[in-house]
């Protein structure tokens, strides 16, 4: 008998289910290309089911996130739909503590066929993860603001060895295992700002203890602002970087611009026992209801799950699976075939998809 997996399925706000229907329509391509099945199970969640029932994440569909094989995941959040605090309904940042998803994994690459906004031709060789801590950092504040009248405010930063360590020891395997699969040296750039905080100083300092026990990588660092500039300028030349949790937060979206825009940010939330992926974009409310998003972001998240799932398993089927999306969704850009509006282009996401499928059938 095939194998099965379960797969809880979070669409969300916004454009999350509209990129979510492209994810199913291809994973239903895939699982009969590779001879597995998967249960995709629509799960209620997000910003507008908080609206409609006072709820944002419902126990109910926390607990079958729980027993699923991964998490395949939308965007979450309105703009409009606010707590008392002000912030947004972000249920998103509730799975990554519940579920411990300690590493906020986010590839960024150039595809060929697709225009990228730096001008220099190095920038078609873009191949770079940001890998985010995603568990403390300056996030650690959310829900702990001390606001004090009307006067201060104060969110505090909290950087642990535990929480420390287990990011940089994730970002010095991945590097190790890019390093064999491109047949190059690794490396690891870690970006802080050591230089003013004494929160930073212990991460680097931890960072340091780890890059010692991985001697076959490089490993440097940076400051966050220098980095900034960096990423613009070289970002040919980094490999695998790790983070602050806020820090990531910034930085993932301007390493998203770089290759085109958010459209094509896959990301991965991966802790120790559980792995939520979802495209590194927001819910867009600007571009919602008019199938103008482009799905690619969501398409390479489901990739990075059966990628993930393939590694947990030993199932190399899955492998496969990810690797038929991934060159699908190489052989529509580079074929010039379809161009997102987001480039400039006329193809939205039903088109977008279409193509996808057809190539992941034709492969
Ligand atoms: P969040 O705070 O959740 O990250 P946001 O509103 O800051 O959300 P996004 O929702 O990611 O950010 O949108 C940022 C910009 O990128 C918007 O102009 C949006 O239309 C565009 N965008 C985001 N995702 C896509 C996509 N898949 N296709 C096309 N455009 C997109």
């Amino acid at each position: 008998m095939e194998k099965n997996y379960r797969i809880a399925v979070l669409p969300g706000d916004g454009i999350g289910a509209e990129v979510m229907h492209a994810a199913q329509a291809v994973l239903e391509v895939v699982q009969t290309r590779v001879g597995r099945s998967f249960a995709m199970e629509w799960l209620p969640a997000g910003a507008q089911h908080y609206l409609d029932s006072g709820v944002a994440l419902p126990e109910k569909t926390l607990r079958q996130c729980e027993s699923a094989d991964a998490i395949l995941f939308g965007a979450m959040g309105l703009p409009h739909v606010r707590g008392a605090d002000g912030t947004e309904i972000i249920p998103q940042l509730d799975l990554r503590m519940h579920f411990d998803l300690y590493a906020g994994v986010r590839p960024i690459r150039t595809f060929k066929g697709l225009p990228t906004p730096l001008s220099n031709p190095k920038a078609e060789q873009i191949d770079l993860v940001l890998v985010r801590e995603s568990t403390e950092g300056l996030f650690y504040a959310r829900g702990r603001g001390d606001v004090r009248g009307d006067e201060e405010v104060y969110d505090t930063m909290r950087i642990t060895r535990k929480g420390t360590e287990r990011i940089c020891e994730f970002a010095f395997r991945l590097a190790e295992e890019r390093a064999q699969r491109l047949n190059r040296p690794g490396r690891v750039t870690n970006i802080d700002k050591a230089n003013v905080f004494a929160s930073m100083a212990f991460f680097r300092k931890v960072f340091d203890e780890v890059a010692g026990r991985h001697a076959g990588v490089n490993a440097d660092s940076g400051y966050v602002d220098a980095m900034a500039l960096n990423l613009v300028m070289k970002p040919w030349t980094y490999d695998v970087l790790v983070t602050e949790n806020m820090f990531g937060d910034i930085l993932s979206d301007l390493i998203a611009a770089l290759v085109g825009g958010m459209g094509m940010a896959p990301s991965g939330d991966i802790g120790d026992k559980h792995g939520l992926f979802q495209p590194a974009h927001g819910t867009a409310p600007d571009i919602t209801g008019q199938g103008k998003a482009n799905p690619t972001a969501m398409l390479l998240s489901a990739a990075m799950m059966l990628e993930w799932l393939a590694m947990r398993s030993g199932d190399t089927a899955l492998a496969d699976g990810a690797k038929l999306i991934e060159r699908a969704v190489e052989q529509v850009f580079a074929s010039q075939q379809v161009r997102p509006m987001e480039f400039g282009g006329t193809h939205g996401t039903a088109a977008i998809t279409e193509a996808v499928v057809a190539a992941v059938r034709a492969r």
